[in-house]
């Protein structure tokens, strides 16, 4: 096994699993051979995404629907729209937040969060590395946030990545 991860160089899972804290919701994501670990690492310091994590900074996978299915009834999943046609899925036995998701496109944002201890642990750097759009970094908490993504690799976008300026 090797010591060093970089960019060029770290495990990638074929697939993975990951669920809510409660145990009741829990899916698979499979990975597409041609899958791009980096460009598909990123993400969000909105203010919606941080008060919907509790966290400060919103770290996402993207994968694409077709490629993520649930391994179980899907009874307690609920999905809140704090903006219209923008899904944020969560348990609501638990409370765990699941996925971000923009109803106009075939994708979702996986919160990497909810990804199984041990595979977290063994791929979290090709799920988190942070590699493709960081965005809504104008938020940064100096001292705080602004030196954990987009540093030295990624792209800092202000706001959005669609309407946003690079930073
Ligand atoms: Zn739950
Ligand atoms: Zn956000």
């Amino acid at each position: 096994m090797s010591e060093s991860t970089s960019p060029n160089d770290f495990a990638k899972p074929e697939s993975i699993t990951g669920g809510c804290l409660c145990g009741s919701i829990r899916y698979r994501a499979n990975f597409p051979k041609d899958h791009d670990f980096l460009k598909m690492s990123g993400s969000c310091q909105c203010t919606q995404c941080r008060k919907n994590t509790g966290a400060l900074i919103f770290m996402a996978h993207t994968v694409a629907l077709k490629d993520f299915t649930y391994l179980a009834p899907t009874t307690t999943l609920k999905n809140f729209n704090a903006t219209p046609g923008i899904q944020r899925g969560f348990c609501t036995n638990c409370g765990s937040y699941l996925y971000w998701r923009d109803e106009s496109r075939d994708d979702l944002e996986l919160a990497v969060g909810t990804v199984d201890a041990e595979l977290l642990s063994e791929f979290g750097f090709a799920l988190a590395n942070a590699s493709g759009n960081n965005v809504w970094c104008q938020n940064e908490i100096k001292g705080v946030t602004d030196g954990i993504v987009g540093k030295e690799r990624g792209v800092k976008w202000a706001t959005s990545s669609e309407e946003g300026t690079r930073m």
